[in-house]
């Protein structure tokens, strides 16, 4: 089998520019250069997508260092993304390579979040005479704007995922267990041609649905009762997300409630996606409108995130962010309500930010009934 009706090329990616936007950062960061050893951003900034490395960038050059069983795969993805960058395979502990890089450099760039303090003790052996600067989200920060290559990939995973639950969502009718339901969800995914579901899939019903992140249980899936449905697809390392709310067959009219309050308050925070508007009037309109339901202390996490290498990524759409929306940025917009032992509903698009508004990618219908 070839593929399907979802797999078609993918416009390209400039790989290559990514560097020079990172140096600018790490600069700002106050850094001369920047030791990349988060794997995704390692992906990033070279392509290669081995599951060992680390990259040296500095202001001359770009070094990525991985071992023997990459020796192949490093040449190959690097050089197809179209990006200048010397390759260094050993086995043994990088210490010679990078010392040698980092002669003349003053202050080497540690990603925080990625080296541990076992390792921070390592760097500053080998990289005695230098300073070391623990920096935060500096190639974050880059990955939040999207370039035309990287939405077409999410565009394509979120059309995988829409595609893989019209084919499920009859079956939710025939009282599947919820790990059924979502092995199906899954196989589907796969079979429409996506690398992988981009999380663990989410399928939660009745009561479980309460739990805004329970995995897949045992449990069938019953008649009147609302199933929050979670789920995404990977192409070519990026990833969509989006949540549905179903029920099979009429629910109580305040689990009901609960769905339409969430799913208006999922519509209004997507008018709120507008560049150069602060992120937090996403979450402020979503919010506002559950208060005006009664069920503020319900809505339990926040509004949204970025999307993209990673599931969860910058910006966090969050009451506290008061940064400009920015064209090209990929959030989700996911509001919820959730009462314990009774009920839950999410609602959640991945959206684009464009010039004109929002652009959503996931495009599942947002209607109840599962047929
Ligand atoms: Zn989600
Ligand atoms: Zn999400």
């Amino acid at each position: 089998m070839s593929g399907s009706e979802f797999t078609r090329p993918l416009v390209p990616m400039d790989v290559a520019g990514r560097a020079e936007r990172v140096r600018a950062a790490a600069a700002e960061a106050g850094c001369d250069a920047l030791v990349v050893v988060n794997l995704v951003n390692v992906r990033y900034l070279t392509g290669f997508t081995g599951s060992a490395g680390l990259a040296w960038l500095a202001s001359d050059e770009i070094v990525l260092i991985t071992d023997r069983r990459y020796a192949g795969q490093s040449e190959a993805e690097t050089s197809q993304a179209g990006v200048d960058v010397r390759i260094e395979i050993t086995n043994l502990a990088p210490k010679e390579i990078l010392a040698a890089a980092a002669s003349e450099v003053g202050r080497i760039g540690l990603e925080a979040a990625s080296v541990n303090w076992a390792d921070q003790r390592k760097y500053a052996e080998w990289f005695e005479g230098a300073e070391l600067v623990p920096t935060t989200g500096v190639v974050e920060q880059c990955r939040q704007v999207k370039d035309e290559g990287e939405i077409d990939r999410m565009a394509a995973a979120a059309a995988i995922a829409d595609g893989a639950l019209a084919e499920v969502r009859p079956m939710l009718a025939e009282g599947p267990t919820e790990k059924e339901a979502a092995l199906a969800l899954d196989t589907a995914i796969r079979r429409l041609g996506a690398d992988s579901s981009a999380f663990a899939t989410i399928v939660a019903s009745g009561p479980n649905a309460a739990l805004p992140h329970k995995r897949p249980s045992d449990r069938p899936i019953g008649p009147g009762e609302l199933v929050i449905v979670d789920m995404g697809a990977v192409v070519d390392g990026y990833r969509s997300d989006m949540t549905r709310t179903m029920a099979v067959g009429e629910p109580d009219p305040k689990a009901r409630k609960v769905f339409e309050t969430v799913r208006d308050a999922q519509r209004l925070g997507v008018e709120q996606v507008v560049p150069g508007s602060p992120i937090s009037e996403v979450d402020k309109a979503c919010r506002d409108c559950i208060d005006a339901a009664g069920w503020a202390d319900a809505f339990v996490h926040g509004t949204g995130h970025g999307v993209g290498l990673d599931i969860h990524e910058m910006p966090w759409v969050r009451s506290t962010a008061g940064e400009p929306l920015q064209v090209g940025q990929v959030i989700t917009v996911e509001p919820g309500v959730y009462l314990p032992g009774f009920c839950g509903a999410r609602v959640e698009d991945t959206v684009v930010v464009t010039e004109d508004g929002a652009r959503r990618l996931t495009h599942s219908p947002k209607a109840l009934a599962v047929t």
